[in-house]
């Protein structure tokens, strides 16, 4: 019970665990997973927003310096001076002056020249000899603007004037009247404006802005080193040369970052914004330590918090406990105590009722002895004294006899030995031993033909007794006492009626108490005990049955009623009938009958071996010839009448027996007739053994 208390408040408390702090993990967990998304989203919008400023300046610089370039090749003093796309014809002075207005209209113009239809450089400002008349057929811009005869923005590359700066050229045809090219009109335009731009976000914003030309060639990323013009195989540079904005998580390395990309309007490049997810989620990763470590306080206050109220509820259980064993202790103090004093007063009462009981008597005995001793007294005079003085010693002993009684039955020292029982037999016994009375005869009305009922044939004679005598006893004025028997359910139910004094209802249920004695002036003439009934009452029921006292009243007789069990129909069957009314050595005798693999049933009178003989095929008897009614010859006469002479009988007995009684036993078939010395039952178990084998032979 302790074990099955200790468990459930630490399940309780497990369980509270289980609720304090799953909420809290599952509180933490998506906080962090809100947090995670909202900073990857903002991140996502910054980057977006990123790229489209981004595009919107390149697309700004380089298409609105191809429409500043598309201008000027429309100029008529350019035109005119190209003549009809005839080098040799050009008129060079007259180109000097626009060309150098194009070159310084913005910081970002490395070179402006004019090339002939051919590609080569005619001229250049500012002037660079080196590269005049150079063929550079190979250019994009040449092929694009042969091709389209309309403006075009070169791929990124370096030139060859000096410092190799990184441009783009931006070339527009100088068409004649009639659409024919008569020069080129070409521009380079430095990208460190656009690589500015990039380093600026790189270091303001943390965010790597990558620029690609029409050809997936890098024009400009974060960093010192000098662009390698490399080509990408970057799918969000793929999906945005063909016009596509898009965001990727994308991994380089061991980092990933998240990277939004965005076409550039007008002039088929790309642009490109990533920051390392990190970097994005450090804010997330911040609030994740700070949860984590809120969760974690909670977590142990909580925890501690249980353990505190765990130790707490274990203490209240420890103080309960403590009480409990306190209250239980001082309660069995109490008991004990009590039951101690109830014990004592007990046995003090129970002492002084029996030396009451014992002085009266002995008194008596004492005093006539005394005055016999004493004094000299006429003969008639002597015997009256010596009369009473016997009575009075009788009395003394049944009071010795049945307190000794009641006592062993209270130890357990005289078990009842049980068998079948011919009750009615038992009875008429029992009234037969009472004697014959004038004044209160006893009438047996016991038609009925009773079953056997398992009892202990001598202390249900004591009951019967017992009763016969208080019914005798307490009728002083005479009266016939009937003695009735019948079968109520699975018991025998004997009635004995009187017609004396009754007794008083307020008393009846105290009558089976020891040493109570009803106490009024018609009975103190009445020598008694008080323990008959005390005696009775523990004699049935060790038998399983029940006892009771019942009157009327007062002057109204009274009748006792006691049940026994019918013997069930297992116990009357066997090997071997034993007749024998001497308990113990039955038992002896079913002991070695059973080590001879035989079984046995045990009639303690001639009357129930008969009954039992009736009912059952026995093999063989054990005989007993001293028995409480029918005796056992008369037993033998019935047996070889009904059976004939083929029964093996064994007579055992304490009788001394002469030879001609002896041999009278062997005539009428009986195998032995043994003493009932050390060893006789056991030879009478072997010569049954015997007999037995031989008539199975
Ligand atoms: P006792 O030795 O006094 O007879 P019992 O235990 O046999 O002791 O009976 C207890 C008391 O019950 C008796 O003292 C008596 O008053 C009452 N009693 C018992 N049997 C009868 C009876 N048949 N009629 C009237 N009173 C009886």
């Amino acid at each position: 019970m302790i074990g099955a208390g200790a468990q459930r408040p630490s399940m309780m408390l497990a369980v509270f665990a289980v609720l304090t702090l799953a909420p809290l993990l599952a509180l933490a967990y998506f906080s962090i997973q809100i947090a995670s998304r909202s900073a990857t989203s903002a991140a996502r919008s910054r980057l977006v927003a990123t790229t489209s400023v981004g595009a919107a300046y390149v697309q700004q610089q380089i298409a609105g310096l191809a429409n500043v370039v598309r201008l000027e090749a429309r100029q008529p003093a350019l035109i005119d001076a190209a003549a009809d796309g005839n080098y040799s014809n050009y008129r060079l002075a007259e180109m000097f002056p626009p060309l150098t207005d194009l070159q310084q209209a913005s910081p970002g113009i490395q070179f402006a020249a004019i090339s002939d239809p051919t590609s080569r450089q005619r001229i250049v400002v500012p002037e660079s000899p080196t590269i005049l008349g150079v063929d550079f057929t190979y250019r994009d811009w040449y092929v694009g603007v042969i091709r389209t005869h309309a403006t075009y923005v070169s791929e990124a590359y370096r030139t060859d004037l000096p410092g190799n700066p990184l441009v783009v050229a931006v070339a527009s045809p100088i068409l004649g009247a009639s659409g024919q090219t008569l020069a080129i009109l070409l521009v380079g335009y430095r990208l460190d404006g656009i690589q500015a731009l990039v380093s600026r976000l790189a270091t303001s914003q943390g965010i790597a802005l990558t620029v690609t030309d029409q050809a997936g060639t890098v024009v400009a990323r974060p960093g010192d080193a000098p662009v390698a013009l490399v080509s990408t195989n970057d799918p969000g540079v793929a999906a945005a040369l063909g016009g596509q904005s898009s965001i990727l998580q994308v991994s380089g390395g061991n980092v990933a970052y998240l990277r939004a990309y965005a076409p550039v309007a007008d002039i088929g490049w790309t642009i490109s914004a990533s920051i390392p997810l990190s970097a994005a989620l450090a804010g997330v990763y911040q609030l994740q330590g700070f949860v984590w470590v809120v969760t974690a306080l909670l977590a142990l206050i909580s925890i501690a918090g249980l353990v505190w109220l765990g130790r707490l509820l274990r203490q209240r259980r420890l103080d309960a406990a403590a009480l409990a064993t306190s209250e239980s202790v001082a309660m069995k103090a109490r008991v004990t105590a009590g039951g101690v004093v109830a014990l004592n007063r007990a046995k003090d009462e129970l002492m002084s009722t029996v030396s009451h009981e014992l002085r009266t008597p002995l008194a008596s005995l004492v005093g006539f002895t005394e005055l016999l001793v004493t004094r000299r007294y006429p003969q008639a005079e002597q015997k009256q004294y010596l009369t009473t003085m016997l009575e009075e010693g009788r009395r003394l002993t049944s009071l010795i006899n049945d307190f000794l009684d009641l006592k062993r039955m209270e130890s357990g020292k005289s078990p009842l030995v049980l068998a079948p029982l011919d009750l009615k037999a038992l009875i008429v016994r029992a009234v037969a031993a009472s004697g014959p009375s004038e004044t209160t005869p006893i009438v047996v009305d016991i038609s009925q033909e009773l079953p056997l009922v398992r009892a202990d044939a001598d202390t249900i004679t004591q009951v019967l007794s017992n009763v016969l005598s208080n019914a005798r006893k307490y009728s002083p004025a005479g009266g016939a006492i009937g003695v009735k028997a019948r079968v109520v359910d699975n018991s025998v139910e004997v009635t004995i009626q009187d017609s004396g004094l009754g007794i008083p209802p307020e008393v009846r249920h105290r009558l089976f108490e020891t040493f109570f004695r009803v106490d009024n002036s018609d009975r103190r003439q009445i020598s008694g005990t008080g323990l008959g009934l005390a005696i009775c009452k523990r004699i049935i029921q060790s038998h399983g049955g029940t006892v009771s006292i019942d009157s009327a009243g007062l002057g109204m007789g009274s009748c006792v009623t006691f049940t026994l069990p019918i013997a069930r129909e297992g116990a009357k069957s066997g090997d071997v009938l034993l007749v024998e009314d001497d308990a113990g050595f039955a038992q002896l005798l079913e002991a070695e009958l059973a080590t001879q693999g035989l079984s046995a049933v045990w009639a303690a009178d001639a009357e129930t071996a008969e009954r039992i003989m009736e009912q059952m095929d026995a093999r063989a008897v054990v005989l007993d010839l001293i028995l409480p009614g029918k005796q056992g010859p008369e037993f033998l006469t019935w047996l070889r009448r009904g059976r004939g002479t083929g029964l093996p009988v064994v007579v055992v007995t304490v009788k001394s027996l002469s030879t001609k009684e002896i041999q009278a036993f062997q005539q009428v078939g009986v195998e032995a007739v043994l003493g009932k010395q050390h060893g006789g039952a056991k030879k009478a178990a072997d010569l049954i053994a015997q007999a037995l084998a031989a008539a199975v032979k």
